[in-house]
């Protein structure tokens, strides 16, 4: 079987990885000449809309799936015109811009801070009379990591805030002081079947995750799922989805949703009986789903911006190392590391010694 993949970043790396001991190839789509996941199987050199290196992958692969969301919709669409694409361009759809997805969680049932559409200067003034401060500015489209965004402190900030969206249409939402951030990874397959993992809990710094840990047996894990199950089934999913929730007063809030394997869900490599990336990969070929029972308590800590030493960190019991072959650059992942340990202590120590491995290095 073949499976091509949109991106050769490490998510598509991490994806062959766990694909190449079912027996499965890979071919990636990526512009970088040197992406990280092209050891891993062929690459095709070149624009995601590129149609004739679209029709080759639409024609060698058995399946394609693909490593971030800002897939253009036509080009998902033109793909699963050729061959099977998990998840759907419908999926793609709605993660891709923020104003569609918090409607679509509306729909559902699905609280998330309170928000408004932000198209102008007067807009975004209206609107925080009734949002209220702090809020974010967030471009609808485009916005990763922190990335696009603005805090609104006071009435003061309004005008820089709208001056860097350089005139995107925007949203604006309420800051909450939430307890903590949560993620919960879901596989659906295309039989239907649906597997949850415990929660992530997930501590972000600068807009950029840092640290995952998986809470197993969180009191608020069935929130969660009933949260994701609406998602799935309303879009008829196939894949792994990471959504990420706000805890406040005793309620998951949405954020927002990714339609592919997750950051927060990389503890699940040495942290789980089956990785999430083994899981979609199963998903998407309507093979059976693996265990999602984790394995000890596990965590997981990212590098970005520089490499930790290996001796150093490998020193660490029950650290693994999982080095995406980039040259560090600041503010880009360019590694993490999963432990496990046999109690929430323990666990709780071995992070602080990867966390202060990462912070040495990270210059941003
Ligand atoms: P996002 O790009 O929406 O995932 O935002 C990146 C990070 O910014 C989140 O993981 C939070 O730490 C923080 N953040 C985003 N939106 C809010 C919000 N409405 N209230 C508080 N923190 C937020």
């Amino acid at each position: 079987m073949i499976v091509g993949v949109l991106g050769a970043g490490q998510l598509a790396r991490m994806i062959a990885l766990a694909g190449i001991p079912l027996g499965l190839e890979f071919i990636f789509l990526d512009p970088s000449i040197d992406a990280c996941a092209n050891r891993l199987g062929e690459h095709l050199h070149g624009d995601y809309s590129d149609p004739e290196l679209l029709a080759q992958l639409a024609e060698r692969a058995d399946v394609v799936t693909y490593e971030f969301e800002n897939v253009p919709a036509e080009v998902a669409e033109f793909l699963a015109s050729h061959t099977q694409v998990h998840p759907s361009a419908e999926a793609l759809g709605v993660a891709q811009d923020r104003l569609i997805e918090k409607s679509f969680f509306h729909d559902l049932d699905i609280p998330t801070p309170p928000y408004a559409a932000v198209d102008s200067l007067n807009s975004l003034e209206l609107a925080m009379t009734t949002i209220g401060y702090p809020a974010i500015l967030k471009s609808r489209t485009q916005g990763y990591d922190g990335k696009g965004q603005s805090l609104l402190k006071s009435k003061e900030d309004l005008n820089h805030a709208w001056e860097l969206l350089q005139g995107v249409p925007a949203v604006v939402e309420a800051f909450v002081s939430f307890k903590r951030e949560v993620s919960i990874i879901a596989v659906r397959n295309v039989s239907g079947e649906i597997v949850f993992y415990p929660l992530s809990e997930n501590l972000h710094r600068g807009g950029i995750l840092r640290v995952s840990e998986c809470s197993a047996n969180d009191p608020m894990q069935k929130q969660a799922e009933s949260y994701v199950s609406r998602l799935l089934e309303k879009l008829n999913y196939v894949g792994v989805l990471a959504l990420e929730l706000f805890e406040v007063d005793g309620q998951l809030l949405a954020n927002e949703f990714a339609p592919r394997v997750h950051n927060s869900g990389h503890w699940t490599i040495e942290g789980a009986e089956t990785s999430q990336f083994e899981n979609h990969l199963r998903a998407i070929l309507d093979l059976p789903l693996g265990a999602t029972t984790p394995v000890g308590k596990a965590a997981m800590v990212n590098f970005i911006g520089g490499l930790p030493v290996t001796e150093e960190l490998l020193n660490i019991p029950n650290a693994h190392l999982h080095l995406y072959d980039k040259a560090p650059r600041t503010g880009r992942k360019v590694a993490h590391a999963t432990v496990r340990a046999e109690s929430t202590e323990q666990l709780a120590e071995l992070i602080k010694q990867l966390s202060a491995l990462a912070d040495e290095v990270d210059d941003s």
